[in-house]
């Protein structure tokens, strides 16, 4: 007998838990009206768990939560996480300004482990159109369907081809650093790129923690090791009020601005450049001869290749155009991440890439697609093109997943638009059109402020 199993229909379902579906997942809990399911391939929580060195710290305000800019009063907030561990007054005391990344794993843990909507061990598999919506199938078995689709399965760690095809135990990603642990003590290392996994890379390395090699070259294409700029004015690039404005810009103005950019999301953090000098002066002063190291900036790796059992790098001077082949034993990769075209979704690519291969992103992370319209599918982390410098940064996951919330609610369940930002975008006076003149003519009393 042909017997027809009923499908479970939702109105979300999200590919992947990593921080920003689990923000989204978090947002949604309270909205009884949605149902919501979202899919993770791995057992539990992990984040960026092959590089997770101890030490490592959180690069924004933990307020930078999963919930906070769009509801601070949500049971999901990185604080109440802490009042709930009875921990506030001694994390204020211990950090005031910082938190570890691996507390901010154990707190992302915390509200993963209290949602009913997650399904772990279920890797999506494909998505395609059948009747009733998007059909959702996964490796933990069965199929669901759902009106609304969130890709929030990540990045994929990128290296250049040549040094894809040799990835193994001594060629590898930074991304999988403490999973390969590859053998270091007394061995020639070569770790390239200088944004902050390569940085955290090094430290680790310069720690001892896994042995100490014999010699370290920190190879890098940047101009030199540059900080991150946490600066307060370019921190208005991860404001929405400057996603908005960077949407509206023309394609070729907003890869300009991206590339000029950079350093406000790939620079090594201020405290672990400092670090990182201090323990490579205290080598060369307290511990002379035990480990060399050649830092090389202004130079590329274009080429690796193994020879006679060791590894042999092809560094391009970008000053001098020189050439030279440096020798090692161990090669690091910390050269990024990058958005890939999610295999599950390849029965759709047809009707969701345009001519040009790209995706087409709504302001609201929907996607202009050849579906049905009551039908959505939204992008989480895959509109740094047209939505800026923030797209891959936690700072605006709250704001974000609150804004998809709203798209797939049609209704505010979250107040988050409008805030206005201190830098004038679009050039108009941000006061409120009815504010009151000041007078400018009384002095303002230090320490208070005059609104
Ligand atoms: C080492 C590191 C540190 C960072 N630190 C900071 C920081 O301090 N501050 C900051 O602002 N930004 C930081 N970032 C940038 C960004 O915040 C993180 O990369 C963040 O983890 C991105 O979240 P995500 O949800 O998009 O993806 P991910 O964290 O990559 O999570 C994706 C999830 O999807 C799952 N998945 C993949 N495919 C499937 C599938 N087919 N089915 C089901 N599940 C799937 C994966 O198992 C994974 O759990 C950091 C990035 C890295 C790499």
């Amino acid at each position: 007998m042909n017997e027809r199993r009923s499908v479970e229909q939702f109105d979300v379902v999200g590919a992947g838990l990593g921080p920003f579906n689990l923000s989204l997942a978090a947002l949604l809990e309270p909205l009884s009206d949605l149902r919501a399911r979202f899919f993770e391939a791995r057992s539990s929580f992990q984040w960026h768990c092959g590089i997770m060195v101890p030490g490592a710290e959180l690069q924004v305000s933990f307020l930078k939560d999963l919930v906070t800019l769009a509801d601070p009063s949500s049971h999901f907030s990185f604080l109440n996480y802490l009042a709930h561990e009875g921990r506030l007054h001694r994390f204020l005391i211990a950090h005031a300004d910082r938190c570890s990344r691996q507390e901010f794993e154990l707190y992302y843990q915390w509200a993963a482990s209290q949602l009913e909507s997650v399904r772990w061990n279920h890797r999506v598999e494909r998505v395609e159109l059948a009747a009733g919506g998007l059909a959702v199938s996964c490796s933990g078995g069965g199929s669901v369907t759902g009106s609304n689709l969130v890709l929030g399965s990540g990045r994929e760690p990128w290296m250049p081809e040549f040094a894809t095809k040799l990835r193994g135990d001594t060629v590898l990603h930074a991304a999988e650093f403490r999973t390969v642990r590859p053998s270091l003590r007394g061995r020639d290392v070569v770790v390239v790129g200088a944004g902050q996994s390569g940085a955290e890379v090094v430290n680790n390395l310069l720690s001892g923690e896994l042995g100490l090699p014999r010699s370290l070259t920190w190879i890098s294409s940047r101009l030199g090791i540059l900080p991150l700029d946490d600066s307060p004015f370019s921190n208005e690039w991860f404001h929405p009020a400057y996603v908005d404005h960077f949407y509206g810009l023309s394609a070729e103005r907003r890869q300009e601005l991206l590339s000029r950019q950079r350093m406000a999301s790939d620079g090594v953090s201020e405290s672990l450049l400092r670090e990182i000098y201090r323990r490579l002066y205290e080598l060369d002063t307290l511990r002379p001869g035990r480990m060399r190291h050649r830092l090389l900036v202004c130079r590329r790796l274009i080429d690796l290749l193994h020879d006679h059992g060791r590894l042999a790098a092809t560094v391009h001077d970008e000053d001098t155009g020189g050439i030279e082949t440096c020798e090692a034993d161990v090669v690091i990769c910390a050269t990024g991440y990058r958005s890939q075209f999610p295999e599950y979704l390849e029965p759709l690519r047809g009707r969701i890439l345009d001519s040009d291969g790209a995706l087409r992103i709504r302001r609201d992370y929907s996607l202009e697609w050849d579906g049905p319209p009551e039908l959505g599918i939204y992008v989480q982390n895959a509109a740094e093109g047209t939505h800026g410098v923030a797209d891959p940064n936690l700072s605006l996951a709250a704001w974000r997943s609150a804004r998809i919330v709203n798209s797939i609610c049609g209704r505010t369940a979250y107040r988050i638009e409008g805030a206005p930002s201190t830098i004038s975008w679009d050039g108009a006076d941000p006061r409120p059109p009815d504010a009151p003149d000041q007078d400018l003519s009384t002095p303002p009393i230090a320490g208070v402020n005059v609104l």
